[in-house]
């Protein structure tokens, strides 16, 4: 398939551009398209013949149902059973955003986009070239990240063409995502509400307008034998090639030990790399030294994790050890991130 990629700014959006994307997707094609959070892999969610694409394009297993991207949002009304209380506060709140509110789904949303759930994840993105597109579209996109799966999502239109060009009608290019992790998820079809990803939008921010809100506890802890509620969450995810191990303590003494481990690996001709915070990148002396941001501005952090894990690929590393970040605020989206890119692997000091 020849894939089309065009370019759009989302200062200035060419119509008649954004019309043959929707168009694309009206005709039941798939289209990526940027949004703040990451790429998204775009299809007619109400389409089942439309999800089955997305899967076969991104090899993802089909019980891991998609996001319903919508941009108006009285959209909702017609894909969930009833908009609850909560979905009215949380939308009023952080719509559009990067929030992804789980509902319980009405007939119009077909099993393929669910992943046979009878409940569906909607989220309104703020990304003005999303959302445009969303409209050109008919109002429904159904999109994962558009990686093929297993890799990390991809947080600027090089890695979409990467993974995605041969395999869908067309790449919509609008440069980097701002936030650079996926949006965060919670599960309103309980009676307490449930975080099931952690994101941009944290915990903290999620109780102030819900009150109570529990935590899914896969989301930090590796030998939890329980399923994860989100079922994409149990596959591994944004995992870079090579093998990447996290090393947490006190600063001085993870420096230590991953100068020796890196140091080790040189040893058996290994290609390392170490992802080091700015306040301590040149305290290691083995391997390639990639900064991911500092301590104290973690939406950088945020912003460059998929990158440096995509780079680590390109380059290809094949052992990288990485500083541990707080598991607080967007702390906790990284963290889940990156256990998952290490398979959970941690070295404790
Ligand atoms: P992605 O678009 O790649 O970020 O993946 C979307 C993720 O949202 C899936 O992997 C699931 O973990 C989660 N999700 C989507 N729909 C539901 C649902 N109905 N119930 C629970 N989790 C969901
Ligand atoms: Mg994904």
């Amino acid at each position: 398939m020849n894939t089309k990629i065009i370019k759009i700014d989302e200062e200035n959006i060419d119509e008649e551009l954004i019309k043959q994307a929707g168009q694309i997707i009206k005709d039941g094609g798939l289209v990526a398209f940027p949004t703040e959070t990451v790429y998204g892999l775009g299809g007619d969610a109400l389409s089942s013949d439309s999800s089955k694409k997305i899967y076969a394009a991104k090899g993802r297993p089909s019980d891991n149902p998609l996001i319903v991207h919508i941009a108006d949002i009285k959209d909702m009304d017609a894909i969930v059973l009833k908009v609850t209380e909560n979905a009215k506060k949380l939308a009023d709140r952080f719509w559009p955003g990067p929030l992804t509110m789980i509902l319980k789904k009405s007939d119009r949303v077909p099993f393929e986009t669910t992943g046979g759930l009878d409940s569906v994840a909607i989220r309104m993105p703020v990304h003005k070239t999303a959302a445009a597109f969303i409209k050109a579209a008919g109002g429904y996109i159904a999109a994962p990240s558009a990686n093929i799966s297993g890799k990390p999502s991809p947080t600027s239109a090089k890695y979409v063409i990467q993974d995605m060009d041969g395999r869908i009608d067309m790449i919509i290019d609008g440069g980097d995502s701002g936030i650079g992790l996926e949006s965060t998820i919670v599960d309103l079809t309980g009676e307490i509400p449930v975080l099931l990803r952690p994101g941009y939008i944290t915990l903290e921010q999620l109780k102030e307008v819900l009150g109570q809100v529990d935590v899914d506890k896969t989301i930090l802890d590796g030998d939890c034998k329980e399923r994860p509620k989100a079922p994409g969450m149990k596959y591994r995810h944004y995992a870079p090639k090579g093998d990447l191990t996290i090393v947490d303590g006190k600063a001085k003494e993870v420096i230590e030990r991953i100068n020796e481990l890196a140091r080790e690996a040189e040893g058996k001709d290994k290609k390392v790399c170490v992802i080091a915070t700015d306040e301590n990148a040149d305290r290691y002396d083995a391997g390639i030294i990639k900064s991911i941001g500092s301590r104290n501005d973690e939406d950088i952090i945020a912003h460059r994790l998929y990158t440096i894990l995509r780079e680590c690929d390109d380059e290809n590393i094949d052992i990288i050890y990485s500083e541990s970040f707080d598991s607080a605020g967007i702390g906790q989206a990284i963290m889940n991130r990156l256990l998952k890119a290490a398979g959970h692997h941690v070295i404790h000091i």
